[in-house]
Parts: C-alpha cells; sequence; structure tokens
C-alpha cells in the first residue's frame, strides 16, 4: 500500500462499530424552546417556554402545562424549519452553533454523547441522527457540518480527512482524492439524518409501511431500521461478503427513558433476529452525571461464523 501521511490505511483493521444518536440533551443543549401556557394561581393560562430538558419533566403535569393556544404545532414550531433546508441561516443551524459556542466557552457542558459523536466524526465512522425534530434531511446534515467545522481542532479534522480517504482507500479502491470539503461531503451523504416529525420523512415512511398511522416511537423504530439495512447496503457494496468475519456493533442513544425503553424492546423483537450477528448496545443519557451514559446490550449473538 502506497505510504502516504494523508491517507491511514490502519482503518483496514478496524471493528465495525456505528452509532445512532438523538440530538437534543444527547449530544448538544440546545437553546430551542417550547411553548407551552402554564397555570397561573388566579386560575388564568400564561405564555411560557421552557428548554427541552424541562419540558422532559413537566410534560406530564397537563394540570398546570398545555401547549399555547392548546396547539401542538404552536409549541413546536421552533423545531421546524424556517428557511430552505440548506440554509445556514435556519434556526436549527443557528442553535447548534450557539450551543457549541456554549460549550467551547465553558458555559454549559457538553451533552453526555457530545464526545461520542465527535469521536465518531473524527474516526470517520458512519452515523445516524434520529430525532423528534421536524426540520428536513439536509438541515440536520448542515448542523453536522457546524460541528465539524467549530468543535473540531485543526489537527483533528486532519485526522478525520486522513481516516476518510483511508476508508476510501481501502474499501473502494479510491486512488485519487477530491478535495478536503469534497471528501467530507462524500463521507456526510453517507450518513442518514432522520427527523420523524418533518413532512418528508412521514410521506415517505408511510409509502413504505401500510396500516394504521404510526406513532413517534414507531418512527423512531423505523428510522433505526432504515439506518441497519442502510449499513449493511454499505458493508457488502464495499466489502462483498468478506466482513463476515468482523463483529458488528451499533450504538443508540437517546436522553428519553422512554424512547429508550421503546428502542431496547423493538431491538429485541425485531431487529435482534433480523440481524442476529450484530451487537446492538443502548445508551441511556437520561443522567447528566454519568458520562456515556448507561450501557445496556440488548442483543449481541456474536456470529463468528464458525
Ligand atoms: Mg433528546
Amino acid at each position: 500500500m502506497v505510504e502516504h501521511p494523508d491517507i491511514n490505511t490502519q482503518v483496514a483493521l478496524r471493528d465495525f462499530k456505528y452509532y445512532i444518536f438523538d440530538w437534543d440533551d444527547n449530544i448538544l443543549h440546545m437553546p430551542t424552546r417550547i411553548h407551552l401556557e402554564k397555570r397561573q394561581p388566579d386560575g388564568t393560562w400564561r405564555h411560557h417556554s421552557v428548554s427541552t430538558s424541562v419540558f422532559s419533566i413537566v410534560r406530564q403535569d397537563t394540570a398546570n402545562y398545555r401547549p399555547l393556544h392548546d396547539d401542538r404545532d404552536a409549541a413546536f414550531i421552533e423545531f421546524q424549519d424556517d428557511a430552505p433546508a440548506d440554509d445556514r441561516a435556519g434556526r436549527f443551524v443557528r442553535d447548534t452553533e450557539e450551543a457549541i459556542d456554549r460549550v467551547m466557552s465553558g458555559k454549559e457542558p457538553p451533552g453526555p454523547s457530545f464526545t461520542t459523536f465527535k469521536k465518531t466524526l473524527v474516526e470517520g465512522r458512519l452515523f445516524a441522527i434520529v430525532t423528534a425534530r421536524g426540520h428536513a434531511s439536509a438541515t440536520l446534515r448542515a448542523g453536522v457540518e457546524s460541528f465539524i467545522r467549530l468543535v473540531l481542532s485543526p489537527a483533528e479534522r486532519q485526522e478525520m480527512l486522513a481516516n476518510l480517504r483511508g476508508y476510501r482507500y481501502c474499501y473502494d479502491g479510491v486512488r485519487e482524492f477530491g478535495t478536503d470539503d469534497e471528501e467530507i461531503a462524500y463521507y456526510l451523504g453517507l450518513n442518514r439524518y432522520h427527523a420523524v416529525t418533518n413532512p418528508d420523512f412521514k410521506a415517505w415512511m408511510d409509502s413504505r409501511v401500510k396500516g394504521a398511522a404510526p406513532t413517534s416511537e414507531e418512527r423512531k423504530q423505523f428510522a433505526i431500521r432504515d439506518f441497519v439495512e442502510h449499513l449493511f447496503h454499505v458493508l457488502e457494496r464495499m466489502n462483498g461478503d468478506s466482513f463476515g468475519w468482523r463483529p458488528i456493533s451499533i450504538g443508540f442513544s437517546d436522553d428519553d427513558q422512554a424512547n429508550v425503553a421503546a428502542v431496547q424492546k423493538y431491538i429485541k423483537e425485531a431487529l435482534g433476529s433480523r440481524f442476529p450477528s450484530v451487537k446492538f448496545c443502548v445508551y441511556d443519557t437520561s443522567d447528566p452525571s454519568i458520562e456515556n451514559g448507561r450501557k445496556v446490550v440488548v442483543s449481541g449473538q456474536m456470529d463468528l461464523g464458525l
């Protein structure tokens, strides 16, 4: 193999480890607000906006909190796109950059999976973002581009590019590379960005799944299954059957315990048997004092091909 300082061919020796990340309060604590009304002592209701982490606590208290104008769309308006999807001026990118700035300047601790997400990017591993937000896929991707630009040091960015070129060299037979930006764009194009309340996501899912209107949890499950299937397509394309000997693991992290429980159940009942060679790890990041969250291995019969 060609020895080149900017192509890390050692990536060919790596394990196959991939991640699915929830975004809010898992990677970043976003400034995005949920607009509610709060009951006042005199019985009237007044506009009251809360963060996602506060919302996760007060959401059950329907006696004292309700959506603004009793309208869910009004309550979650900041979780929708307010600009074209690839427009960096959109609210999601603005909120992402503000959240990153607070982490980088030490004003706020990073989300529990912030470091794992950064490591995933630097190592050039495939990942999916799966969130209950309503943005277009391209909007989430633009947020990831901001993360790469603002969080990675110049040295980490170069390490990432050497890894990305290494994968292309070893698995795709690529010998001539594009610009750094082109290589990052190619990599980001291999990943999945699913905001499961986005209209395009809903239409796409409805075209694939017949039956009753799916719940939000079923939408997340569909997004997760899509990523796992996508991974297998990528692995098959780059490696034929020869990857079979190597363990594949897929991690899922979310700070919402209801989501964590639903995904664990889904892996046990559906994904585990469909992909028996995959080790699925679920990370419950609801307790911010535990870095990387509480790890649960849900399914992991190693198929070593013996
Ligand atoms: Mg979350």
